[in-house]
């Protein structure tokens, strides 16, 4: 604590992004980045973008990106906002739709709704921007039950599908929820960053509500670059939703930094958008490798929570997450441990390459085998010897 800060810093608790290592090299399985790399498009538009031009500003509204995003989607380019990654875009959201505590019509009902267990940026950002926010505890099943939302409130975030347990939200459950908010003039911020990777088990589940943004002029989506188009380390991020919406994000963009893209980021970024062959393909890899390891952690005894995103949140038998994590950790392989009420036996483990992921399958064998045979001798008969193939 400095005496230099002023009150409204010293009280805020930042958020703390998942490890990014430099001490030694790790089976990077913590922060949800895309296994495999850019499309060549993308890397190709960045070279010819990195020339001479770097002198000039970039464009302050990205009118490239906008234009290809609204074809992409098929909405207009003045329905879609660039920023410097999704994670700025939702500060905005915060800033922009969101009532302040201090603000002068701020009532008792304006406090914001989200998941008891969500993204742990969402309280931060309640937090920078003073707005009052109550949690809505997930189901029993960790699901997320919108008629527990249709309540007054200030308006309503989350993730769909919601992280860090990656399960999605029926569409038809967010547009009743929308045209409720919608009758008390509030916003639903529908965070779509894992949204591309919605397929379980051939089945489209957790689909984008971005059809739905020229009938509900409330719901604004965010999405991001860095899970779906394999670019965390460009920056990127964009929202599609009603003009009145957008604008509101300009009003704080341009009170805050007017050029958040630059110029690399842009060309990148209009050429991921637009290379939907490359990234269906790799982004459905994901997908065939999420299933494969699911099942595989299951029949090791696993509880693995259903998941539509690039990413598993699961429970090994009888280990507490902590341990896990750090045995994991010992093995060279990084995931993330939230240690936090009904999740603190969980971990979050990033969908990797198929040769990554079965050295992570190899070590939850061998933790699971060393803690079951701590409690049970191996045997030819006993069941954790089936599981783990143990023959004597
Ligand atoms: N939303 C959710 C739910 C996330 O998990 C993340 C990644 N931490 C983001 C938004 C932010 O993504 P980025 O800022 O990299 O675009």
């Amino acid at each position: 604590m400095s005496k230099y800060w002023n009150n409204r810093i010293k009280n805020l608790s930042p958020y703390i992004p998942g490890e990014q290592p430099k001490d030694r090299k790790f089976v990077k399985l913590n922060t949800n980045e895309n296994p495999y790399p850019p499309s060549p498009k993308v890397i190709e538009a960045i070279k010819k973008a990195a020339n001479g031009d770097l002198r000039l500003y970039p464009d302050p509204t990205s009118t490239m990106f906008r234009e290809a995003a609204a074809v992409r989607y098929g909405v207009k380019p003045d329905q879609v906002f660039a920023g410097n990654g999704s994670d700025e875009i939702l500060a905005f959201a915060f800033g922009a739709f969101f009532e302040n505590a201090n603000g002068a019509a701020s009532s008792g009902t304006d406090a914001i709704l989200f998941p008891d267990i969500t993204y742990s940026f969402y309280p931060v950002y309640a937090g920078l921007w003073d707005i009052q926010y109550r949690t809505i505890p997930l189901c029993d099943d960790f699901s997320i039950n919108c008629d527990d939302y249709k309540i007054p409130c200030g308006g309503i975030i989350f993730p769909n599908p919601n992280a860090p347990t990656g399960i999605p939200i029926p569409l038809g459950d967010i547009i009743s929820l929308a045209e409720h908010l919608e009758g008390q003039g509030r916003v639903l911020v529908v965070d779509e960053a894992y949204c591309a990777f919605g397929e379980s088990n051939g089945k489209a589940v957790g689909n984008s509500v971005v059809p739905y943004i020229g009938k509900h002029k409330n719901i604004l989506t965010v999405h991001t670059m860095s899970k779906q188009m394999s670019l965390a380390g460009l920056r990127f991020g964009f929202a599609i939703g009603s003009e009145e919406l957008i604008e509101g994000l300009y009003r704080i963009k341009d009170s805050f930094n007017s050029y958040p893209v630059d110029r690399l980021a842009l060309a990148g970024a209009a050429a991921a958008i637009t290379d939907t062959a490359y990234y269906d393909d790799i982004n459905g890899k994901v997908m065939v490798t999420r299933e494969r390891v699911a099942g595989e952690l299951r029949a090791l005894g696993c509880n693995v929570l259903p998941s539509a995103a690039n990413f598993i949140f699961v429970q090994a038998p009888g280990i507490s997450g902590a341990d896990f994590f750090s045995a994991l950790r010992e093995r060279g392989i990084l995931v993330r441990h939230f240690n936090k009420e009904r999740i603190a036996d969980f971990l979050r483990v990033t969908i990797g390459t198929d040769e990554e992921m079965d050295v992570f399958l190899d070590a939850c064998r061998d933790i699971i085998r060393i803690f079951l045979f701590s409690l049970y001798p191996p045997c030819p008969l006993c069941p954790p010897c089936e599981i783990l193939g143990e023959k004597k």
